[in-house]
């Protein structure tokens, strides 16, 4: 069952028994942009005890907000009463919430662009903030006053920034002037969702829109501090590296944004958007070698193997290649190392360990960890081929200094 279909089903049901009920927000603007929406969210005058009398399977995921999950069949719809926010003191949630009408239910949304609601079933859509228009326009503009928009809810913001990375739309002019204006307060929007939108800007069709536009709001100082300092020329570089990666998982395309600003600063970011450990070390271990692929013709098998055998190598290849791209610089390296990505000698098993340098009588200590990866480089530079080779070579290092 597609996920309209399931939403259609719940609508059915709300009016059957005599409530008002509609697809509201994204689906709407993604249906008439063409686009596949993620899901299909239904707004009614039906209070959350109704919903939840009237459906035999739902879950109260955010009753105090008039949010029911209704499951039909392997789907999930969630269906909201429409709301009036009341005042927002963080920033970021409404203190309360009234239930109202279709109306006000608009009115708290967004961007008109997100503030349509569909009636599937006459096949209407209504439209009281002009929205289908801003849509033909291309436009991400505030339902009412963007300045009280954005003193609401912070978030916005980096929303509107968002849509329009996404849907490769202007922000206008007014809505665009109240975001310059307060750009700094995103300050207090939790790290989490920050990290959520930057995300999805950097996912999007459009990445480069996204952060010129993080970048002349003033958005990416309380985003990405260590981004927002670099000196124009060192962005715009930046910039054409993020464009230049022809696949942007999050964490390749963050590495892409911070490789100029360092490996500290890649990773006081990483943690400041609370990434998770994996993802900041992959991070931080992008930013601290992506300036060794050039360096490959010189090196010893022994640097280059464990490089492509380290689980970001193909990340690392491609941030290589799209630094090289940006700067017009050549691709011998990339087409190289890509070459060597596939051999099943990178990462051979070891042939000597720390048990068996204890039996030679070796003591205890740093010096087993030093004789063993000096072991390890021969092997992987082709210099000692078998266990024999390898114990005959730590005892000669054991002779030595
Ligand atoms: P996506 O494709 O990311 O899901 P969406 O428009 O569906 O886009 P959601 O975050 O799922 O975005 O929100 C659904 C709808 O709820 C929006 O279309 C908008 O009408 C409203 N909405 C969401 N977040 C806010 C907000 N912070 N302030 C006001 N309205 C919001
Ligand atoms: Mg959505």
């Amino acid at each position: 069952m597609t996920s309209r279909d399931a939403a259609l089903e719940v609508v059915r049901k709300l009016r059957d028994a005599g409530f008002e009920a509609f697809f509201a927000g994204g689906c709407v603007r993604d249906r008439l942009l063409g686009r596949e929406p993620g899901d299909h969210d239904v707004a009614t005058n039906a209070i959350p005890d109704q919903v939840q009398k009237l459906f035999r399977r739902t879950v109260a995921v955010g009753k105090q907000f008039g949010v029911i999950m209704v499951l039909v069949k392997d789907r999930q719809v969630e269906v909201a009463t429409f709301r009036a926010d009341a005042k927002y003191t963080d920033g970021r949630h409404p203190d309360s919430v009234t239930f109202s009408d279709l109306k006000s239910d608009v009115l708290r949304r967004d961007f008109t662009i997100n503030g349509m609601m569909e009636d599937p079933v006459a096949g209407t859509v209504m439209d009281l903030v002009g929205g289908n228009a801003d849509l033909q326009a291309r436009l991400i503009r505030a339902i009412g006053d963007p300045d009280l928009r954005f003193d609401e809810d912070r978030l916005r913001m980096l929303r509107a920034v968002r849509f329009a990375a996404q849907l490769g739309f202007e922000i206008e002019s007014s809505t665009l002037a109240a975001v310059r204006r307060r750009a700094a307060e995103v300050s207090s929007v939790s790290r989490e969702r920050v990290r959520e939108e930057l995300e999805k800007i950097l996912v999007s069709a459009d990445p480069v829109r996204g952060l010129d536009l993080l970048r002349a709001t003033g958005l990416l100082h309380p985003v990405l501090p260590a981004a927002a300092t670099l000196p124009d020329d060192r962005w715009k570089r930046t910039v054409r590296v993020v464009e230049a990666l022809t696949r942007r998982p999050f964490v390749l395309a963050l590495a892409a944004l911070l490789h100029d600003a360092g490996r500290p600063a890649a990773g006081t970011a990483a943690r400041d958007l609370k990434l998770s450990n994996e993802e900041r070390e992959r991070v931080v271990w992008l930013v601290a070698r992506y300036a060794d692929p050039p360096r490959a013709a010189s090196m010893r098998p022994s640097e280059w193997k464990p490089l492509l055998a380290h689980p970001g190598a193909p990340d690392l290849l491609e941030l290589h290649r799209a630094i090289q791209t940006a700067d017009g610089a050549p691709l011998d390296a990339y087409t190289l190392l890509t070459g060597y990505l596939a051999r099943p000698d990178l990462d051979p098993p070891r042939l000597i360990t720390g048990d068996d340098l204890l039996a030679l009588g070796v003591p205890r200590g740093p010096r087993i960890g030093e004789i063993l990866q000096t072991v390890r480089e021969a092997q992987l530079n082709g210099e000692v081929a078998n266990a024999e080779e390898a114990r005959a070579m730590a005892a000669r290092l054991l002779g030595g200094p």
